[in-house]
């Protein structure tokens, strides 16, 4: 079961690049272990699996309702 469709990534990743809002950001980011990616430190990179963290294993299922249509043009 996919979290998000193919176009839901396109805009959550447009969101998280481009977007007026803090990027999503890793929980554990400040181990030591995280570096900056897509803008900041241990950003979270969309998926249809969900959001998928390039350091450690943690992933996130959800993302703010408005963030998955559209938000330009
Ligand atoms: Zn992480």
């Amino acid at each position: 079961m996919s979290a998000f469709t193919p176009d839901e990534v396109v805009n959550l990743d447009f969101y998280q690049r481009h977007g007026n809002f803090h990027p999503f950001t890793c929980p554990n980011r400040n181990d030591g272990n995280h570096r900056i990616v897509g803008g900041d430190l241990g950003a979270l990179f969309p998926t249809v699996r969900g959001w998928i963290c390039p350091f450690c294993d943690y992933t996130q299922q959800w993302a703010h309702g408005f963030m998955l249509k559209r938000g330009w043009q």
